[in-house]
């Protein structure tokens, strides 16, 4: 369905192929945030239970009735949606989550997938469609947004993400640094694009040994992970089927790409860029820049 942006105020859409990861859900905050701040909810809709399941739709609905958005924040790939009695309305993405504002009400039939309505007293409602049924929205309890969170590693972005704290991650772990790299609780919002586009701009090969890098290749990664990601919010994410900002335009990181997805592609320095599996997860790499 082709969404036009004058008849919605934000449209965010991601599809299957690219998993919303930390630049994406930071585009769609980003967005998200002037239209849903100061919004009361007036109730929701729920055609699909399994979105809030364990919880009823209608316990789901009670909750969040009445309640103020005063912010819309991100931990991790979650988008929160923080509410003015101290609990936060957490949505996760997953595959093929997409999240659209639109500023009067729509015609559900038109709407495909629809999982989720959340109905604004001014008439506003944002839209939570889900192809594969994979995303979640859940309310946490005032006070219990900390504890809840811990679950998750550091952010990249966070000043205190550095080099010796990524160190101290990577102590005497023997997985492939790919494969840690894309582990939630020990640092949150990296996926698949953004550890490869990572770990070729630090020169580190995806299947090093964690706890074997040295303090300076330590150094590399964290300074490379916080390069990328910026970069990838700067040109909001990254479309490489069909997610799209909230203009309608796409994301543009896709066109940086140095490694990911280009095997067989030359690299920069003139060797072909590889394709290998890591923890089951397609890994490209220049063999020429990332060294075993
Ligand atoms: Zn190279």
């Amino acid at each position: 369905m082709e969404l036009k942006d004058n008849d919605y105020g934000t449209i965010c859409d991601i599809k299957e192929t690219i998993l919303p990861e930390l630049p994406e859900v930071e585009t769609i905050r980003h967005q998200l945030e002037p239209h849903l701040r100061g919004k009361t909810i007036a109730g929701v809709n729920v055609p699909d239970p399994r979105v809030t399941a364990p919880v009823s739709p209608a316990a789901f609905g009670r909750r969040l009735k009445g309640r103020t958005i005063s912010g819309v924040t991100r931990r991790g790939k979650y988008l929160i949606l923080e509410l003015n009695s101290g609990e936060t309305l957490v949505i996760h993405l997953r595959m093929t989550g997409r999240l659209t504002y639109s500023r009067g009400a729509v015609r559900f039939s038109q709407w495909p997938h629809l999982r989720l309505v959340i109905n604004f007293i001014s008439g506003a409602q944002l839209l939570f469609q889900d192809q594969r049924r994979f995303g979640t929205a859940f309310v946490i309890d005032a006070g219990e947004a900390a504890a809840y969170w811990r679950r998750l590693g550091p952010e990249p972005l966070d000043r205190a993400f550095n080099a010796r704290l990524l160190a101290g991650i990577l102590d005497r772990r023997k997985r492939p640094i790919k494969s840690l790299l894309l582990d939630q609780q020990l640092i949150a919002g990296i996926g698949n694009i953004y550890a490869d586009e990572s770990l070729y701009r630090a020169r580190i090969h995806p299947l090093r040994n964690s706890g074997s890098l040295t303090q300076e290749e330590a150094s590399r990664l964290v300074a490379a992970i916080k390069e990328t990601l910026r970069d990838a919010i700067r040109l909001q994410g990254s479309s490489i089927d069909t997610y799209r900002d909230a203009r309608g335009r796409r994301g543009r990181f896709q066109e940086t790409f140095r490694v990911h997805r280009r095997s067989g592609e030359p690299c920069a320095c003139g060797r072909t860029i590889r394709k290998l599996k890591v923890g089951g997860r397609g890994t490209y790499f220049c063999p020429g820049c990332q060294k075993l």
